[in-house]
Formats: C-alpha cells, sequence, structure tokens
C-alpha cells in the first residue's frame, strides 16, 4: 500500500486518553484512492464500544480541570506549536490529502496553509478579553459576564475538505478550553490522522483530543446520541445535519451545523468579461464540483448570456482533468464512484428535465483515467428555478444557466433557494454591487471575487446551511458559554419579607 511507510499515519488507529490504540471488535476499512481506485490505506473502524471509551476520556479530562484552567495563553502556545509541527509537514499532509480525496495538489497545499494559519490566528485570540462588565445602576454590584469552556465537544467532519474542516473546529474548541472526540469522514480519515499525530507531538494532555474513525450510522449516531456530549459541531450534508438535530434535540445538546450550499454566481452585463468567466469557472469546477460553496448557478444578465455561456462551454472543455498527484492536472477525480453516480444520475435528470447541455454530460474519454473517479466539467443552459438540478446540491462539476434581465429579478433569483451559504456577483458598478450583496440572503458574499474567505471572518449560512458560525471570534464562541457572575460587594438586608 501506498501510504505504508509514511511516517505520520505510523498509527492508523483510535486515540484515545493519550494513546493510540487499535478498535476494541478489530473492525478495520480499506481507504482507496479516487484517482485509480487502489488501496492506500488500512484504518481501524471503532464501534458504539470505543466511541463510549473516548467520550468517557474527554469527560474526565474535562472534569479534572487542567485544560480549562491552563490559562488560554499557554492553550494558545500549543496551537502554535501544531501550527509548527504542520509547516514541518506540510507536503507530507498534502501528499496524504491528495492520494485520499482526489484534489490537485496545488488544493492541498492552500488546504494545509488554510489549516496552519487557522491555528495561528486563534492563537492570537488568546489575549481578546473572555471577561465583559456589565453596568447594573448598583455601584455595589460587580458585575460581569465571563465566557467559559462549553465542555466536551464531538466534531464531525466531512470528505471534501477533511483537514481544513477539522481544522476549524479543533483550533477554536482548544483555545476555548474544551475537550473533544474528532470523528473524520470514514471516506477520508488520513489527514485527519495525521494531524492527531502531531497534536500528540505537540504534548497536548492526554484526553483533551480523542479520535475516533468509522461510519455515520455507527460512529457517528454514537457520538451524537449520547448525553455525555455538551456541543456537537458537525460539517456535512443537509440530511445528516437534520438527523443530527434531532438525536441532538433529546438531551438538549448545543449544535452548531454546517451544511450544504446551493450557490447563485450572478453576473451583470457591465461585468468585465474574461475575469468574470475565469471566476465562474473556478468558482464551480474546483475540486471537481465538491465544495460547499461552489458557485452551481450561474445567473446571468440576458443581454451577455449567449456569448458568456459560450466562451464558458469552450473553456470548461479545456479543463486537464486529471490524477490529483499529476502537476498538470487542473482538476482530478470525484471522491468515490458512489459520488460520480450520484453527479451522473443528477446529469440525467437535468437532460429529463429539459436543460440543454453545453459541455460534458460524460466521463472523460482518455483510457488512463478509466479506473479513477472522474467526471468532465458540465454546463446545463436553458434552466429554471423549478428545475432539481437547479435546487438541489449535486455536489459535482456541474453549472446550470440562468438568465435574468432586472437587479431585482437577479436578487429574487439568488435568493430562490432553500439553502443560504455563499454567493457571488460581478459588476463594475460598487453600488449596485453594495445593494445587491445586503440584499442576498447568504452568509458570505462576493463582490467580483470568488471562494475566498478568512479565518478571521465568520462562515456559515443562512437557511437549511446551517446554524452558527465556523471561523472568527463567532467561531470561538461556539465553544463557549457565557456565564453571568453577579457579585454584591456590600449586601445589606431587602426586608421584602419582613418581620
Ligand atoms: P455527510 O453528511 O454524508 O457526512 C459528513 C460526516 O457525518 C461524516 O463524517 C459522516 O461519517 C458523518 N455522518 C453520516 N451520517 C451520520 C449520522 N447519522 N450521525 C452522525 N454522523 C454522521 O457529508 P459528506 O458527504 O461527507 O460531505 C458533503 C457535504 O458536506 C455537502 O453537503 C457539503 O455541502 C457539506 N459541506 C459543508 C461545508 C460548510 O462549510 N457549510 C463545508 C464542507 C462540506
Amino acid at each position: 500500500m501506498i501510504l505504508d511507510e509514511e511516517p505520520l499515519l505510523r498509527s492508523r488507529g483510535l486515540y484515545i486518553d493519550g494513546h493510540w490504540v487499535r478498535a476494541g471488535a478489530g473492525g478495520t476499512r480499506e481507504i482507496t484512492d479516487p484517482a485509480d481506485d487502489t488501496v492506500i490505506a488500512v484504518v481501524d473502524e471503532a464501534d458504539h464500544d470505543d466511541v463510549r471509551s473516548a467520550v468517557a476520556a474527554a469527560r474526565s479530562a474535562f472534569a479534572a480541570g487542567r485544560w480549562s484552567a491552563t490559562p488560554a495563553t499557554e492553550r494558545a502556545d500549543y496551537l502554535v506549536r501544531i501550527a509548527d509541527l504542520l509547516e514541518q509537514n506540510r507536503d507530507a499532509i498534502a501528499r496524504i490529502e491528495t492520494l485520499d480525496t482526489g484534489k490537485t495538489l496545488r488544493e492541498s497545499h492552500i488546504d494545509i496553509d488554510d489549516v496552519i494559519a487557522v491555528f495561528r490566528y486563534y492563537a492570537t485570540l488568546a489575549e481578546a478579553s473572555t471577561e465583559r462588565r456589565v453596568d447594573t445602576g448598583n455601584p455595589a454590584v460587580l458585575s460581569r459576564v465571563v465566557a467559559e469552556p462549553i465542555g466536551v465537544c464531538a466534531l464531525i467532519a466531512p470528505w471534501n475538505y477533511p483537514l481544513l474542516q477539522m481544522s476549524w473546529k479543533i483550533a477554536p474548541a482548544l483555545l476555548a478550553g474544551c475537550t473533544m472526540v474528532a470523528k473524520p469522514s470514514e471516506v477520508t480519515p488520513l489527514s485527519t490522522v495525521a494531524l492527531v499525530a502531531l497534536i500528540d507531538r505537540a504534548g497536548v494532555p492526554a484526553g483533551v483530543v480523542n479520535l475516533v474513525q468509522g461510519g455515520g450510522e455507527v460512529v457517528g449516531s454514537a457520538l451524537t446520541t449520547t448525553p455525555e456530549v455538551d456541543l456537537i459541531s458537525f460539517t456535512g450534508g443537509a440530511a445528516t445535519g437534520t438527523k443530527i438535530a434531532r438525536n441532538a434535540a433529546e438531551h438538549i445538546t448545543k449544535v452548531a451545523l454546517e451544511l450544504g450550499g446551493k450557490n447563485p454566481h450572478i453576473v451583470f452585463a457591465d461585468a468585465e468579461f474574461d475575469t468574470a468567466v475565469d471566476a465562474v469557472l473556478t468558482g464551480v469546477f474546483l475540486h471537481s464540483g465538491q465544495v460547499c460553496s461552489a458557485g452551481t448557478r450561474l445567473i446571468v444578465h440576458e443581454s451577455v448570456a449567449d456569448d458568456f455561456v459560450a466562451e464558458l462551454a469552450r473553456r470548461a472543455a479545456r479543463i486537464r482533468v486529471g490524477p490529483g498527484i499529476d502537476p498538470s492536472s487542473r482538476t482530478g477525480p470525484l471522491v468515490s464512484r458512489q459520488q460520480r453516480a450520484k453527479v451522473e444520475a443528477y446529469v440525467a435528470l437535468g437532460i429529463s428535465e429539459g436543460a440543454t447541455l453545453v459541455a460534458g454530460g460524460k466521463r472523460p474519454a482518455d483510457p488512463a483515467l478509466a479506473h479513477g473517479s472522474y467526471y468532465l466539467p458540465t454546463i446545463f443552459d436553458n434552466c429554471h428555478r423549478d428545475m432539481r438540478i437547479v435546487q438541489e446540491e449535486t455536489f459535482g462539476p456541474i453549472l446550470t444557466v440562468e438568465r435574468f434581465a432586472t437587479e431585482d429579478a437577479a436578487i429574487a433569483l439568488g435568493n430562490d433557494t432553500a439553502y443560504g451559504l455563499a454567493a457571488g456577483i460581478r459588476t463594475a458598478d460598487p453600488v449596485r454591487g453594495e445593494r445587491v450583496a445586503r440584499a442576498l440572503r447568504h452568509g458570505t458574499v462576493w463582490l467580483n471575487d470568488f471562494g475566498y474567505y478568512t479565518p478571521a471572518a465568520e462562515w456559515g449560512g443562512f437557511g437549511r446551511s446551517g446554524i452558527g458560525r465556523e471561523l472568527g471570534p463567532g467561531g470561538l464562541a461556539e465553544y463557549q458559554e457565557h456565564k453571568h457572575i453577579w457579585h454584591n460587594t456590600a449586601p445589606t438586608v431587602e426586608g421584602w419579607f419582613a418581620d
């Protein structure tokens, strides 16, 4: 197996209470490279009892209070140490991520740099005051609201940005003083195993970070039905998010949900043509469209639509699809055969719904790619809001095109989705751009840009795209409880129930 010799993956088991352990019942799972379907590693597969042990380790580490009582600046030192170790192992982790997910090495390097940045960013928040004084009107009362760690967190991540999404959870949870059990996607666990190996090397105390591996039905569900968890932070699909929210309701467990998106990219007639074409292509076809914030709905002014779509189709046909590990590939395979089958079903649906296929719509013809889960960048013109391919997250390289005549119509189309994760606007008119940005009901709006984010700005969705925020100070607040301490420094008899 290709990753047998990788030092960061020396253990592929579970990490519980500061030790690498084997899955109790001896379960294992093969991890494959979607570029050619070969097995690259075999990892342990946890069961209910393993999850129970991991949660118990996190619970007793939290109850012991040492981690939460460690000054935030010291916890931040651990974050910096983890970031340094990630930096030293950047190339190895990028290779692991590419072999596991199929994304290009260039994208994996960008992801790892973003992971490093998020650990460094949260380290800087240690100095921020965790206490807010409140004026009660009574000078004898010292009243303040303090932020405290919420407790034991279940951190569940998807397969499209395995390490990035997990880092958005682990970094703020550590800084807040929480303890945690992390569960990567069973499809792409390897980079998280590597990260936990580095967390161990950084000396984070036993029980603070625990790792379980396995599928959603057993491991995910065990993690989200226990009353021993205080917060479930989940990134993944809307259907799973619904199940988790339902489970969490049983014990009134707090949930933070980062779910899917069906993200509009609105192009006005005055937008600079070449940069707009470029941004629409990158916005939808990066990582073969397996991006929660992918700009999958092009909403373009009718006066430029024909030329715009023709150029998009021409450029899409030239995108070099190939193994992520090959530097000449511009985009890689889909993560699995299952995911490709889902995309193929959506393409068949689009055709049956009457959309016009103008690019892709099939697997690449190159016999060298026959064993991988490849699919060509695909564009459907003449789409309308009632089509399922316009409303549902396809999570693949599929762009739908709708046309508009007026600004109001563009806004209405942009908001006509159950989701609300992200949106893009292209226009040469900054006043209109700002007006449309405010009118769109999405968690992130890019004006004359697409896909960028920074660890310092909150990320999350309106509507069915989720509950809560990651990144920024808001992303830290998810891992905190806020306690009001009312301290009367000069108590007197009130005499409400006087003798
Ligand atoms: P998924 O919902 O199938 O799985 C996500 C995680 O949940 C995995 O670890 C899985 O094992 C686990 N899981 C599955 N069933 C579970 C259950 N019953 N209980 C508990 N855990 C369970 O999602 P996916 O296919 O891995 O990822 C793709 C989805 O993630 C897309 O919808 C995408 O939009 C979304 N996503 C959102 C963001 C965001 O920031 N909003 C970022 C990345 C991905």
